[in-house]
């Protein structure tokens, strides 16, 4: 087996499309080296070897260190260099590289192969003793840190401390004499805290590096990143090994991060950080400050730190020209990493970058519109729930705003919430429902669940390409990094403000889309749906089959529901307009009536209510489908609870309090979700289904009249299981209709049909279909009768089965395909065997979840129904189904 892919000098063994056997990392340097692109050579040792490590007790396959020993004579080679050569030393960086980018896994390991001689060479060859010694106290360190499982701090306390006894402020004031010390107590330190020396033989110190990133699959970090994006285990991670460049030789040297496109509002321009004299990740973990790659960003920022571009004009060129070569050739934004080392460029790393909802946006748009991506393409590469960021609100441009601090507008939206400083209290707010901001001097990937859990995001120290920027830019949290004016004291837990000190509990609104920190919370914006969004929303419309419609019964929902582009209401859930204003006492009356002609004299009261409503509804989504849902709940819903709640309804309705307790509780019901509900009480109280059928009719007659839209009611009937259920309660509604058309002496054209959400209805869909015109697949209910979960009851429990892996996804927000989905599907076939044109449509939470709608697309659904909110995604969503 080949276990090892080198690459190298113009040409490599593997290329981009090699990503599941070498890792992202690995297979992007392969194709810059393809490209001709100037990359230090190296060689990835491939996923399979991580599979084989894990299926073999944690050892190496027994060609793998012959094939690994030729990967390194090859690197030497195209180098001049000899690995473990006291001599001419060849280095090493050893990088891990998933599939998909992974920051749970284990850190880069820089400057491998040094020891105590190689370091004296390596100073005589730079002709920079400095150079050298910094070098192998990063090595030390890292290697220590990451292979050695010796915390870092460690190492940091006793650079601190030898910063101070020398009266230097910056690592880079360090001499070569001085970091000798720094490396003799290193040394000492772990001898003393792990019984054993700095190993210096380069080839142990190689296989231990290897080992430790096969072995970071595993670590708890890398778990629970995987399970939170589900990422399969048996991916495994690859190893790379690679040539050092080096970007602490001097003054002309440097590394940085860079984004072809601003990974924040996606504009197209050349974004990123370096510092000079510095390696690796100096970068990232805001040790010192770094500065823009640009003039144009270094004005912005106000900074009067030089820009690559004025620094090192020629290597700035040449990667600026890079950057354009690498963004055609992906056809899509690139994250990149570089270092110059003595005024030459090298190409560390290219990927697509993560960017926010709202670049990812601009940048497809920008990029179908130059023809470089089709405009399917450009609908294809937008999350559809990342949508939901941009449906975020921003704050009202004209409130005060009382500034504490400011930061970087790390990731866009603002949030407020109070004060935690650690992700523990974050978890723990959000669990008793209440909205938390994290503050940290900066975030590490063991905070991803506070991360989560938190409204908003602030750091004290990190730039944009800082952990805690990253992260909250992927999950769509505001966040405000590197508020340098700002200080964490965990020690007191408090925040150390202009405005004085503030502590957990305290209110603060960050605004990521500003980098401002405010006190308190202010007024918010809701965001904006044109441009961009319109344009993505637009091809995505023209791209899409199933139509998607919206969940509402308030004039507001549905107007807002047709803002974001609804076709209509695939539910109207009418009990809701029974609780309003003085149409409670209506309905009350009507409960508790004698008589069937007590209840007409109430229905009576209620009929103009929900004509009104109806016809309200009708003229807002302008002659669009509507379905309305008759009365649903059980009738002791409506009914007042507590002894003091009886006594004030028993006073306003002129009842005695005992005839009203008396009612209430024979309604009671042990289990009402399974009670006297839905078509059943139509069946029971035929009278209330035909009031709300003739208000339904007539809002129609009066609809058509005022906005001369041809109105074509959906009445559906709930909780049929029956076809016989149907059969009596669609029985009424058609009389209903025929006395209605007589009366207003005109047609109307009407569909009945019915929710399946009963297992029975499912089975039966074919009987059910003789008399249903449509389905809405009512997949709450149909997920908890299927199940027999109670939904009402079942986080405790579900939240158990998740944690215990019992089951992978919550199936009351994503749709169980293999068993609730299976019904759905039967009850298709049947129903299209019986009535070829029936109409079906899904309407519960799952009508907005993406991974249902494709699902619903596979059925070939006409519509899904999703709250207002989720029209934006669903409209997406079922575009990409559809490509
Ligand atoms: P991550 O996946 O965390 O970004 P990388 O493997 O990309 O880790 O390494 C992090 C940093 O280490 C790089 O950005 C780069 O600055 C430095 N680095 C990696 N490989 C080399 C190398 N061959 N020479 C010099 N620096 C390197
Ligand atoms: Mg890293
Ligand atoms: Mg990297």
């Amino acid at each position: 087996t080949k276990w090892v892919y080198t690459y190298g000098d113009g040409q490599a063994e593997g290329g981009a499309e090699d990503k599941n056997l070498l890792g992202g990392k690995g297979a992007n340097l392969a194709e810059m080296c393809n490209l001709g692109l100037p990359v230090p050579p190296g060689m990835t040792i491939t996923t399979e070897v991580c599979t084989w490590f894990y299926k073999h007790d944690r050892t190496f396959p027994d060609e793998l260190p012959q094939q690994l020993e030729k990967a390194l004579d090859y690197i030497g080679r195209l180098t001049g260099r000899t690995f473990g050569d006291t001599q001419n030393p060849l280095l090493l960086s050893i990088r891990s590289g998933a599939r998909a980018s992974m920051p749970g896994m284990m850190d880069t390991v820089l400057n491998l192969g040094l020891n105590d001689d190689a370091v004296k060479a390596m100073a005589v060859d730079a002709g920079d003793e400095r150079f050298a010694y910094d070098s192998y106290r990063r090595f030390i360190q890292m290697y220590a840190d990451v292979v050695m499982g010796l915390d870092h701090e460690v190492f940091e306390d006793i650079l601190e401390d030898e910063k101070a006894r020398f009266g230097h402020e910056l690592d880079t004031d360090l001499t070569a004499q001085e970091w000798q010390q720094v490396i003799l107590r290193y040394k000492q330190i772990i001898i003393d805290e792990l019984g054993e020396p700095f190993p210096q033989d380069p080839v142990k110190q190689l296989w231990g590096a290897v080992g430790a990133v096969f072995s970071s699959w595993m670590n708890a970090r890398a778990i629970t990143y995987r399970q939170l994006h589900n990422i399969p285990v048996d991916w495994g991670t690859a190893v790379n090994v690679q040539a050092m460049v080096f970007g602490n030789l001097g003054e002309n040297s440097a590394t940085g991060v860079a984004f072809t496109r601003n990974p924040s509002t996606g504009e197209n321009q050349l974004y990123g950080e370096f510092l000079v004299n510095a390696q690796g990740e100096d970068v990232v973990a805001g040790i010192r400050t770094p500065q823009s790659l640009t003039e144009v960003a270094r004005l912005e920022a106000g900074s009067d730190k030089p820009s690559l571009e004025k620094l090192m004009p020629d290597a700035f060129g040449e990667f600026s020209a890079i950057c354009g070569r690498l963004e055609n050739h992906y056809r899509d934004m690139q994250d990149l990493e570089f270092t110059v080392e003595r005024g030459k460029l090298w190409m560390l790393q290219t990927r697509s970058g993560k960017r926010t909802a709202k670049a990812a946006l601009k940048i497809a748009v920008e990029l179908a519109e130059n023809g470089v991506i089709t405009r399917e393409e450009a609908v294809k590469r937008i999350d559809p729930a990342s949508l939901d960021q941009l449906l975020h609100p921003t704050i009202d441009p004209r409130a005060a705003r009382d500034v504490i601090g400011s930061g970087l507008p790390a990731s866009p939206g603002a949030a407020t919430g109070e004060i935690v400083f650690t992700s523990e209290d974050a978890v723990a707010l959000a669990e008793a429902g209440r909205k938390a901001i994290l503050v940290r001097v900066e975030t590490s990937p063991e905070d991803i669940h506070g991360m989560h859990a938190a409204e908003g995001i602030l750091t004290t120290r990190g730039g944009m390409t800082s952990h805690a920027a990253v992260v909250a830019r992927g999950m769509g949290t505001p966040c405000v990094s590197g508020a340098g004016s700002l200080r964490v004291d965990m020690r007191t837990g408090t925040l150390l403000t202009v405005a004085g000190p503030l502590g957990k509990g305290d209110v603060i609104t960050v605004d990521g889309s500003s980098g401002q920190v405010l006190k308190g919370s202010v007024a918010m914006l809701q965001p904006e749906l044109s441009g961009d969004f319109g344009k993505i929303m637009e091809w995505a419309d023209a791209a899409r089959r199933m139509k998607i419609r919206t969940n509402a019964e308030t004039p507001a929902d549905a107007r807002a529901a047709s803002s974001f582009g609804a076709e209509g209401i695939g539910l109207c859930r009418t009990e809701h307009m029974f609780f309003e204003g003085d149409r409670i006492v209506a309905m009350r009356e009507m409960i508790l009536a004698e008589n069937e002609e007590g209840r007409r004299a109430a229905l009576d009261k209620l009929l103009p209510m929900q004509r009104s409503d109806f016809t309200e509804l009708f003229e807002i989504m302008k002659g669009t489908p509507v379905t309305i849902r008759l009365l649903d709940p059980p009738l002791h819903e409506f009914l007042p609870k507590s002894d003091d709640e009886i006594a004030e309804v028993a006073q306003v309705m002129n009842v005695p309090v005992d005839r009203l307790r008396e009612r209430t509780d024979a309604l009671h019901e042990f289990n009402p979700m399974l009670g006297h509900r839905g078509c059943r009480l139509a069946v029971s109280y035929p009278e209330i289904a035909e009031m709300q059928a003739r208000a339904i009719f007539e809002a129609a007659i009066q609809a058509g009249a005022d906005t001369g839209e041809h109105v074509v009611p959906e009445v559906m009937v709930p909780l049929v299981g029956m076809v016989e259920e149907l059969r009596f309660v669609k029985a009424r509604i058609d009389a209903v209709a025929e006395a209605v058309m007589k009366e207003a002496g005109q047609q109307i054209d009407y569909l009945v049909g019915t929710m399946i959400e009963l297992p029975r209805a499912a089975i039966r869909a074919h009987r059910i279909a003789e008399q249903a015109e449509f389905f809405s697949f009512g997949t709450n209910d149909l997920t908890q009768t299927t199940f027999g979960i109670s939904r009402d009851d079942a986080s405790a429990f579900l939240d158990t089965y998740q944690k215990k892996g019992v089951i992978d996804e919550d199936p009351f927000i994503s749709l169980d395909i293999e068993g609730v989905g299976e019904l759905i599907g039967i009850a298709a076939d049947k129903g299209r065997k019986t009535r070829p044109d029936i109409k079906l449509g899904i309407c519960g939470e799952h009508g907005g979840d993406p991974l249902s709608i494709h699902f619903c697309e596979k059925l070939g659904l006409d519509y899904v129904s999703c709250s207002p909110f989720r029209v934006p995604i669903a409209r997406l969503a079922a575009a990409q189904a559809a490509l």
